[in-house]
């Protein structure tokens, strides 16, 4: 097939995807372009022509980036990030730009200012979030691929609710310019697909250091790892703080069918002990706000976007207003929050106090490393998809939909959640972590698990 059938066929998914209102712009007319620019490439590239959607806060110049957000409303970038150019030189086709929690704020999509995107399975639930766009469009097989950010679990937790396959390299790994910032010693541009190896695909042709982005490691790009034939040799890791005694039963059975599949073809399984993990779910929530706080101080009215320069004609008026109406409630909660977590008087009480546990939850994943395990199972996360308008009231309710996938975000490990089975019918997603920069032994690992565990299957 052409890219240019294949676009073809893309925009005909797109558009009988449209009442999940997973995306936020396309048009036949780009996808079209970007077929014609891969048929005309003298070899297909290592993606040879897969369309793949990006997530509404990575920037391209034909198309506008607006994370969500009223306040970037028709904001088009003068420049495309390094991870989208280097899909695009392996021959893949940009498809679609995705729903998204305003700012990637949230684990839902409810926060978006354009309406929330429903659950493939159940139009009454939550894709999960923030990246629920890119996660429901691979999940209906709109794309085989899609990029989302993870700042603390945004695409493994959607990946999970979903059904698909949900991978964060290591922080430095791929490049985040870009990618519009939210908590800068975070983010990281992750990657949905049906299957792990398309996953290593994609990370593979995108990852490597950029003299643009002075966070990404000085290492070569990483080779598509080849997945393991077993896991004779390797030890897994159950760290006993992420299975708790009133998880949910239908979680926590197919995280027992998981671990016994993993036995099955050779892998040793251990009980360990991630001691300062707990403490995760409040660390994570005041260090990204305070880094969101700054990172979003350039909203102001004057550079991106609509401007409203409200009464009183003064530059204040200008910033009160724009930013008052731009940004919404969850948005301006965090940077209340992180205003105040970094304010003279609170500062060392909360700010310093959360980089000082965040160091302890990094130090609790290096010693069971140094101890002899070669990578953690957990479950991604506590539930499988949650209703629309559960949790939306109580924002505390909301962050600890994230319990399971902060820990590793502050720590800046690579991990990957598989959908290893169903529970009254909705996808139950697990989580295979590893040592830092490991992301290879990840996903070589996590072919072989995808292979052993039917991830339709329904587990109670
Ligand atoms: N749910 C988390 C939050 O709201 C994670 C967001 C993310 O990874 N972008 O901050």
């Amino acid at each position: 097939m052409s890219a240019l059938e294949s676009a073809r066929e893309t925009g005909a998914r797109l558009t009988a995807a449209t009442p999940l209102n997973a995306t936020l712009h396309w048009s036949q007319e780009l996808l079209d372009a970007e077929a014609a620019r891969v048929d005309a490439m003298r070899s297909p590239g290592a993606l040879g022509g897969m369309p793949i959607a990006l997530k509404d806060n990575i920037v391209t110049v034909e198309q506008p980036t607006t994370c969500g957000s009223r306040i970037l409303e028709g904001y088009v970038s003068p420049f495309t990030a390094t991870a989208v150019n280097r899909l695009r030189e392996a021959g893949a086709m940009v498809a679609a730009k995705t729903n998204m929690d305003e700012f990637a704020m949230g684990s839902s999509t409810e926060h978006s200012a354009f309406g929330r995107v429903h659950h493939p399975l159940d139009p009454a639930r939550v894709p999960g979030g923030s990246s629920g766009g890119s996660a429901a469009l691979v999940a209906t097989g709109v794309v085989p691929a899609a990029l989302g950010s993870e700042t603390g679990g945004s695409v493994r937790q959607p990946a999970s609710f979903c059904g698909v396959v949900g991978l964060k390299p290591s922080y430095g790994r791929v490049s985040r310019f870009g990618l519009v910032a939210f908590g800068s010693s975070l983010d990281c541009i992750s990657v949905f697909s049906r299957s792990v190896e398309d996953a290593g695909r994609v990370l593979s042709a995108m990852s490597g250091h950029d003299p643009l982005d002075s966070t990404t490691v000085a290492r070569r790009p990483m080779p598509v790892p080849a997945p393991l034939a077993d896991l004779r040799g390797l030890r897994i890791g159950l760290p006993r703080e992420y299975y708790p005694a009133d998880l949910d039963a239908g979680v926590a059975a197919a995280l027992r069918r998981t671990r016994e599949a993993i036995e099955q073809i050779g892998g040793e399984i251990c009980e360990v002990s991630l001691p300062h993990s707990p403490y995760a779910v409040p660390t994570y929530y005041i260090v990204a706000p305070a880094e969101a706080a700054a990172n979003l101080a350039r909203y102001d009215g004057v550079r991106y976007g609509p401007r409203n320069t409200g009464a009183g004609g003064d530059i204040h008026a200008l910033y009160r207003t724009t930013r008052g109406e731009g940004f919404g409630a969850e948005v301006r909660r965090r940077i209340l929050v992180g205003t105040y977590v970094l304010s003279a008087g609170y500062y060392d009480a909360y700010y310093l106090k959360a980089q000082q546990v965040r160091a302890l939850i990094a130090e609790d994943f290096r010693q069971v490393f140094a101890s002899g395990v070669d990578l953690l199972l957990t479950p991604t996360t506590p539930t499988p998809a949650f209703k629309a308008g559960e949790k939306t009231e109580d924002p505390v309710s909301m962050y600890l939909a994230d319990i399971f996938v902060s820990a590793i975000s502050l720590a800046g490990l690579p991990a990957v959640s598989l959908p290893v089975g169903r529970s009254e019918g909705l996808p139950v997603g697990a989580q295979l972590i590893a040592p830092y920069f490991e992301d290879q032994r990840l996903v070589a690992a996590a072919a072989a698990i995808e292979r052993v565990v039917s991830a339709d299957a329904e587990v109670r």
